[in-house]
């Protein structure tokens, strides 16, 4: 069954008596190019496992099931994930999990269900909690390979942002110290039923093959970069020595020394900058 087909969806709802829950981010796809251009872009092969987040009514894990070696997907809502189980019982190399994905441990999912297979993560990501998910695949899941997820424009956008930029945070150095991350094609609310209010994209975030600065204390370099986003307007200098006990001479010196100039805020630092401020700051 095509279950980008509004009909469909519409059919699988009604049949299973189930109703859209906005509290659970259920904004289900229902354009068929979105769909192809994410699998595309995941690369999948049979050799690969993939962990999909919040299946909906299958329209992405139909898809993967196509091409990946197996496919675990994760869903929350109780009865969408008790029809899945039925649903999918034929396709053979179809899992799915009934729970919170933010509240599970991914690297024993992967250890149980991959054996030695690469794995992925693709989904349609419930949009109440795409920054948790993400930085769980990226801090918590070493195992992960990439990330292929459709979110909410904005947040792509803040990712993939380069310094200088309105957008550039302590998001985009977070998920580019890890990975190399690739904005495929923004998606419109009408690619969805029902439509959400935001403008989607589709992001792969591309692990395995992104050398990771190297970084003396991992803890240090994320608290560094938190505090010295933490009031963006101000300088770096008045950041830092609001949460550091240094003194702010001190504190100029180094940022002079890194930057070239004492007078930066904290979006005009790249991830080098980042790091050999972390290491310097006592
Ligand atoms: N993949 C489907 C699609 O593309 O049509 C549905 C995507 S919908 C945006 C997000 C899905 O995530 C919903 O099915 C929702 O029930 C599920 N979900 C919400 N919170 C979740 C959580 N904490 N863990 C796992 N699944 C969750």
């Amino acid at each position: 069954m095509k279950l980008t087909s509004p009909e469909n969806v519409k059919k699988i709802m009604s049949k299973g008596g189930f109703r859209f829950k906005k509290s659970l981010g259920q904004n289900f796809l229902i354009d068929e190019d979105v769909l192809a251009k994410t699998i595309e872009a995941s690369e999948v092969t049979k050799e690969i496992g993939v962990i999909e987040i919040g299946p909906g009514i299958g329209t992405l894990t139909q898809a993967l099931s196509e091409k990946a070696g197996k496919v675990v997907a994760i869903e929350l809502d109780r009865e969408i994930a008790a029809y899945l189980k039925k649903a999918f019982v034929a396709y053979g190399n179809v899992e799915i999990i009934q729970g919170d994905a933010l509240k599970m441990d991914l690297e024993e999912v992967i250890e149980q269900h991959f054996a030695n297979m690469p794995t992925v993560v693709v989904a349609n990501l419930p949009y109440y909690i795409t920054t948790p998910l993400i930085m769980k695949f990226l801090e918590d899941t070493p195992k992960i390979d990439s990330v292929t997820v459709m979110i909410q424009k904005e947040v792509a956008d803040r990712m993939v942002a380069k310094p200088s930029t309105s957008e550039y945070g302590a998001l985009s150095v977070a998920v580019q110290y890890y990975s190399t991350p690739k904005i495929i094609t923004t998606v419109s609310p009408q690619s969805f039923m029902p439509p959400p209010k935001v403008t989607s994209a589709v992001i792969r975030l591309d692990i395995k093959n992104h050398t990771r600065p190297f970084v003396k204390n991992e803890k240090k370099f994320f608290k560094v970069v938190k505090a010295a986003f933490s009031q963006k307007r101000k300088t770096l200098a008045n950041s830092l020595s609001s949460q550091y006990s240094v003194p702010k001479e001190q504190l100029k010196s180094l940022i002079y020394e890194v930057c070239g100039s004492d007078n930066v805020r904290a979006e005009d630092l790249g991830i080098k900058e980042f790091v050999k401020i972390s290491e310097n700051l006592q």
